[in-house]
């Protein structure tokens, strides 16, 4: 605070002076200095762009298709153990979809997700740069891909592309792949 016009004018100079050469001097170059240690880059990781909430709820055509797809495929679902049948569905970056369901086995291990079966698919079709996921299962509330299927879709996708979770009574939720695996091993490491 800078009071003027008492009979302390000087005073009040002074200290507006001190103030004045405080910030500059000491906690302008110390607050600098703070956010260049503890910045993404300092602490030694990189920062993805953080995509906006409404940006990933405006869901495209393209959405709708997929998690149709995904709906569709779930009813192929092999789970005579759980009953939990899953449908996954993702886009390439060439417009194409893919689709896997889950395959049980009576060994219960060697369980194969439906989110990996759909990204194998697009693998084994040589279009494996996707942009978009859709799992469909008849969960009470939309259930996300495992921790092994999140890192398998995190090396074919981008960390924001898009991932639509919906139940068969309807409920939705979207995220980025990011949100769902936000330090995910990746090549950068090797
Ligand atoms: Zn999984």
């Amino acid at each position: 605070m800078c009071p003027s016009g008492s009979g302390l004018g000087v005073v009040f100079a002074f200290v507006c002076a001190f103030e004045v050469v405080f910030v500059f001097a000491f906690a302008v170059p110390v607050a600098v200095e703070l956010w260049h240690w503890t910045s993404p880059r300092a602490l030694g990781y990189e920062p993805f762009p953080v995509p906006s909430r409404k940006s990933i709820a405006n869901s495209p055509p393209q959405l709708e298709r997929l998690l149709e797809a995904a709906a569709s495929v779930r009813e192929r679902a092999y789970a005579p153990y759980s009953r939990f049948k899953v449908g996954a569905a993702v886009l390439s970056k060439s417009g194409r979809i893919h689709v896997g369901c889950n395959v049980e086995n009576a060994s219960y291990g060697l369980t194969l997700c439906a989110e990996r079966a759909a990204a194998a698919a697009a693998v084994a079709a040589g279009d494996a740069e996707l942009t978009a996921i859709a799992v469909v299962t008849d969960a009470g509330s939309p259930a996300p891909p495992c921790g092994m299927c999140l890192q398998t879709l995190l090396e074919l996708a981008a960390p924001t592309a898009r991932v639509v979770l919906k139940t068969v009574r309807g409920k939705r939720k979207h995220y980025a792949l990011r949100e769902l695996l936000p330090h995910g091993f990746g090549r950068r490491f090797l």
